[in-house]
């Protein structure tokens, strides 16, 4: 199957949130009240319920006036994930389209993926079994792995009605990302392609207006070595020699003391990320 990206063109973004709305919708995801906090933005950042938020930030530009900047915020689906590395039940998994997703039958919610994932994406989300125990498991963004699978665009795509969020094949959506920046550096001469190299590329690609860290982004987000080392070695020598429970508690002790999330250094460039 090709590789696939939803492409995320910043500039073309009204902020109107119907992104939001199809993801809640075709999720099937519960509201959550949030409290006014002075910002047209409705919750603070992503959590298990809320898979896509709109961000809103106000950025002055070079002519002294305000920029009103949005981005549609959800999981990167990294190349090389860092949630797929540390989880220590294979609960978390590449698709075919390029999409990272988690069996829920698997997870036992023991968080490691929240602390490692370099975007902050990933929430665990509590909830009762029918025998009255509570249980959690980490959710997230699926890339709407369900609709793909049936030929259909992401729910946020099919809504987007300025075209702000496109999906299609990694060659194609490249070559958009590339013509767009061309066209909007006159009005955003900071504009970059968002392709984060340090995770070996993602499948959630942005054009942004400005520099990443002023859409609350990472300059050079990277897996830590520490999570490659427990995925590629630790990890499947400790399963043969000691059993899964026990790797369960060697991972708690290794995750809590030295994963960590390297949110890197400034990078220079419009496609610093390609
Ligand atoms: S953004 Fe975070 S949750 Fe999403 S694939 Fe990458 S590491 Fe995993
Ligand atoms: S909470 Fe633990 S078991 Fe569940 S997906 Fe995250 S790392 Fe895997
Ligand atoms: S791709 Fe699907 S799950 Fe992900 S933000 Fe869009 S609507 Fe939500």
């Amino acid at each position: 199957m090709a590789d696939t990206i939803k492409f995320v063109d910043v500039t073309l973004c009204d902020g109107c949130r119907a992104c939001m709305v199809a993801c809640k919708n075709w999720n099937d995801l519960p509201a959550e009240r949030e409290e006014f906090s002075g910002s047209y933005q409705s919750h603070e950042h992503l959590t298990a319920n809320t898979w896509n938020v709109l961000t809103f930030k106000e950025q002055e530009n070079s002519n002294g006036t305000l920029d009103w900047l949005f981005r549609h915020s959800s999981c990167m689906h990294c190349t090389d994930a860092a949630c797929e590395k540390v989880c220590p039940e294979n609960a978390i998994s590449y698709t075919d389209h390029g999409s990272v997703v988690v069996d829920y039958d698997a997870c036992i919610g023991c968080g490691y993926c929240v602390q490692n994932c370099p975007f902050g994406v990933i929430q665990l989300n509590e909830y009762k079994e029918e025998n009255g125990t509570t249980q959690r498991r980490a959710q997230k963004c699926t890339l709407c792995t369900d609709r793909l699978d049936n030929g259909l665009l992401p729910a946020c795509a099919t809504a987007c009605h300025t075209g702000a969020i496109q999906y299609g094949s990694k060659e194609e959506i490249l070559a958009m990302a590339k013509q767009r920046l061309a066209k909007v550096k006159d009005r955003y001469p900071n504009a970059n392609i968002y392709n984060p190299q340090g995770v070996n590329g993602t499948h959630t690609v942005y054009l942004l207006a400005d520099k990443p860290s002023v859409y609350d982004l990472p300059e050079d987000p990277r897996v830590p070595l520490s999570a490659k080392v427990w995925k590629d070695y630790a990890q499947p020598t400790g399963k043969a020699l000691f059993g899964v429970t026990t790797m369960a508690v060697v991972g708690a002790f290794i995750g809590n003391t030295f994963f960590n999330k390297d949110k890197g250094e400034e990078v220079e460039g419009d496609e610093r990320n390609e």
